[in-house]
C-alpha cells in the first residue's frame, strides 16, 4: 500500500501537509500534518508491503505468559475492567475486543465474568489467544456490518486505530453494527502530543512508521469521537506497561540509543541495558506521573458514549 493523504479527512499529501519527521534509512516514511484536519499520519509514495511489517522481528508471536509483561498489563487491564463496569449498568456485559492480540484483555475480563469475544486477523495470534484462553476469535478483515450474532454492551479497541487505512470510517461502521444502544466504547491510542513523543522526535517508541499509520492527540481523537456521534466521559493518559517503557526508551533516546526497548527487555538482556532500567525506572515513573496529569502521557484512553438524541 501508499498512503498519500490525509487518512482522516482523505485531503491529499500535496496540499500544504507539513512534513515533522523523515524517517527510514532510505527516507522513505514521512510524520506529516495534515493542513486541512491537523491530524498526524504517516506518509509514504512508494508501494510498501505492509505484511512484511506485520511479520518481522518487531512484531513476531511471542509468549509472555507469567513475565514480568504479563504481570503488569494484568494489573492495568483490571483496573480498565473496574472502569467499564463502573460506567455502564450490566455488571457482566458482552464484550468484543476490536484487535484482540493474543487475548489477554479477552481473557481478564471473561474472568472478571464478560462474555467475551474478540476480532484479530493474525492467525498467529487469534490462534494463541483461542488455545491459551478458550476464547471465541473472529479472523475476517472487517470492513463494515455485524461481526458476531449478538449486539454488545461495550467494544474495545487497543492500539488498533493507528494501524487502519482508513480508522473514522471503520469505528464508524463498527459501533453502528456492533454495539447496542447505550453501548461504551474504550479506544485507546499512543498520544503523539505526550511529552516522551516530543523529546524523543523520531525516536520515539509508538511512532512505529510504516505501522502506525496515524499519530493521533487528545484533541483530534476526541474530535474523530464526537464526529462518529459519541461523547467522551472519562479519560486516562497513563498506561504502565506502554507509558512507562516509552518515557525509558526517550530517555535512553538522549543518551544515542535508536533500538526498540521492549524488544531488547525481552530478547536482548544484557547487564548493561539492565542498569540502565534500574537507573531510568524511578525517572520514568515519576515523569509519566507528571505528565499524564497534564494529558501529556504516552497514551490516551478515551471511554465514550453515544450522544443522546434531542427532541
Ligand atoms: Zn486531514
Amino acid at each position: 500500500m501508499k498512503q498519500t493523504a490525509c487518512p482522516i479527512c482523505y485531503e491529499p499529501s500535496n496540499r500544504g501537509h507539513t512534513k515533522l519527521f523523515v524517517l527510514g534509512n532510505e527516507h522513505q516514511y514521512q510524520i506529516r500534518e495534515c493542513s486541512h484536519c491537523k491530524s498526524v499520519y504517516t506518509f509514504f509514495d512508494i508501494e510498501t508491503d505492509m505484511q512484511a511489517y506485520y511479520e518481522d522481528e518487531n512484531y513476531k508471536l511471542r509468549n509472555t505468559h507469567k513475565s514480568i509483561f504479563y504481570r503488569i498489563q494484568a494489573y492495568e487491564y483490571k483496573q480498565v475492567i473496574r472502569h467499564i463496569q463502573k460506567s455502564i449498568t450490566p455488571k457482566h456485559p458482552f464484550l468484543l475486543d476490536f484487535g484482540s492480540g493474543k487475548g489477554l484483555f479477552l481473557y481478564f475480563a471473561k474472568q472478571s465474568g464478560f462474555d467475551v469475544k474478540g476480532v484479530e486477523t493474525s492467525i498467529p495470534r487469534a490462534d494463541y489467544a483461542k488455545a491459551t484462553f478458550q476464547l471465541t476469535i473472529h479472523t475476517d478483515y472487517y470492513t463494515e456490518g455485524k461481526i458476531f450474532d449478538e449486539s454488545f454492551d461495550v467494544i474495545t479497541c487497543f492500539h488498533v486505530l493507528e494501524h487502519l487505512s482508513d480508522p473514522k470510517n471503520l469505528l464508524r461502521n463498527l459501533v453502528a453494527a456492533n454495539l447496542k444502544e447505550g453501548g461504551l466504547l474504550l479506544i485507546e491510542v499512543p498520544n503523539f502530543s505526550s511529552w516522551q513523543s516530543k523529546w524523543a522526535g523520531k525516536y520515539w517508541l509508538h511512532l512505529d512508521a510504516p505501522r502506525h499509520l496515524s499519530h493521533f492527540t487528545p484533541l483530534r481523537l476526541k474530535s474523530m469521537i464526537e464526529h462518529i456521534g459519541y461523547t467522551v466521559i472519562k479519560e486516562k493518559y497513563f498506561s504502565f506497561h506502554l507509558g512507562i517503557i516509552g518515557m525509558m526508551q526517550t530517555l535512553f533516546s538522549f543518551f544515542g540509543y535508536q533500538r526498540s526497548l521492549i524488544i531488547d527487555m525481552k530478547e536482548k538482556r544484557s547487564l548493561g541495558l539492565l542498569i540502565g532500567i534500574i537507573i531510568a525506572f524511578p525517572i520514568a515513573l515519576l515523569l509519566e506521573c507528571i505528565a499524564s496529569l497534564i494529558k501529556k502521557g504516552g497514551i490516551i484512553r478515551y471511554y465514550a458514549l453515544k450522544n443522546q438524541k434531542t427532541i
